[in-house]
């Protein structure tokens, strides 16, 4: 294969599934976007591998390919608006709901016909329910059959107090549910939340620390398509921007559409910074950006900014380079990757 490539220790990434769904009771795993990097169907199959009965899709748009890979429930989180047009209506789908005026139609559009989840409205301030609408809410429901209470939790805050006033709430109400699914709490907060709330059955809903816990058993590379010696201060690429050193120029497969970005632009950086930057003496201070990409055990600078589909790269002379067709090893983001190829190994 050529391009940027997925590989996959399949072994080892399905014990790490296998432990974390063992340790996670009532585990809903998240399946949207991109798929983690993994596309949405292949989880969907390990979904079912791991014996869950329930996956969690972002959008209404993702529902029918779930619906067809997956043979058990499958909950949307972003809540139903009445303006969305591609709802799918289906007795294995589960609605969220976050307005009353939305229960209310939704009730009317389904004629009751549908399994919701009232969301709260949390700190993250998304979506939800304020808990002064959740009395509204339910008299809204009509035939509607709720299937839980949902709270979605920013990534940093005092999540667990959070999720305990939530509960409390959530048991003082008039929702008719003890099913309570939550977002963004740790293993300990899950356990902290069950021991205080023994009457809620608690379903943790998550995607990064199942799909992506074990780093280790996945890889990325990036083939090497072609090198060329540099002088310092040769001009190279589109910008025509002079080289630091004498070395080596790689194109490397990998660009802004496989995900590949720079970091911070470098014009904003401030004077701190950039006095930083001249401490540290790097090629930071003359404007150049690291790439993702490691070529001989480190980390190598962008000659440019990333192209749509390759990066130029400089080495310096000091450095082993790899030969043209050998792949090396970059580190990406796996919520916006894409990849040319997927290696289950
Ligand atoms: C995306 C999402 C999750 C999963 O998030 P991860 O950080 O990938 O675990 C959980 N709940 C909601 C409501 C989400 O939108």
């Amino acid at each position: 294969m050529s391009g940027v490539e997925l590989v996959v220790d399949s072994a080892r990434w399905r014990r790490g599934l296998e432990a974390f769904a063992a340790a996670t009771p009532g585990l809903v795993p998240v399946i949207k976007g991109n798929g983690y990097g993994f596309g949405r169907e292949l989880l969907a199959l390990e979904s079912t591998s791991l014996g869950l009965s329930t996956i969690a899709v972002g959008t209404y748009a993702e529902v029918p390919g779930a619906l067809a890979t997956f043979d058990g429930d499958v909950m949307v989180l972003s809540p139903w608006r009445p303006f969305l047009t591609d709802v799918v209506l289906d007795e294995r789908v589960i609605h969220t709901v976050g307005r009353v005026a939305d229960v209310r139609d939704l009730a009317a559009a389904t004629d009751g016909q549908a399994r919701v989840l009232l969301e709260g409205e949390t700190s993250m301030a998304r979506h939800g329910l304020d808990r002064h609408e959740l009395a509204g809410a339910v008299a809204a429901l009509g035939e509607l059959t709720v299937e839980g209470f949902a709270i979605h939790l920013p990534m940093a805050g005092n999540n667990l107090a959070e999720a305990e006033s939530w509960a409390a709430v959530l048991e003082t109400s008039q929702v008719e549910t003890t099913t309570f699914y939550v977002s963004h709490l740790t293993s300990a907060e899950l356990t902290t939340l069950r021991i205080k709330r023994p009457q809620l059955d608690i379903r943790p809903r998550i995607g990064t620390s199942l799909w992506l816990g074990d780093l280790g058993a996945l890889s990325v590379r990036a083939t090497v398509l072609d090198s060329h010696l540099v002088a310092r201060g040769e001009r190279v690429g589109y910008r025509q921007r002079p080289m630091p050193r004498d070395g080596t120029l790689l194109v490397v497969a990998g660009g802004t559409s496989h995900g590949i970005g720079l970091e911070a632009p470098k014009a904003t950086a401030g004077v701190v910074q950039r006095g930083k930057s001249l401490a540290k003496g790097g090629l930071e201070a003359a404007g150049f950006s690291l790439s993702p990409f490691t070529i001989d055990g480190r980390q190598r600078w962008f000659a440019e900014p990333p192209h749509m589909q390759a990066s130029m790269i400089f080495v310096p002379g000091t450095a082993t380079v790899p030969a043209v067709g050998d792949s090396v090893d970059v580190a990406v983001r796996f919520t916006t990757a894409t990849f040319d190829a997927f290696t289950l190994r």
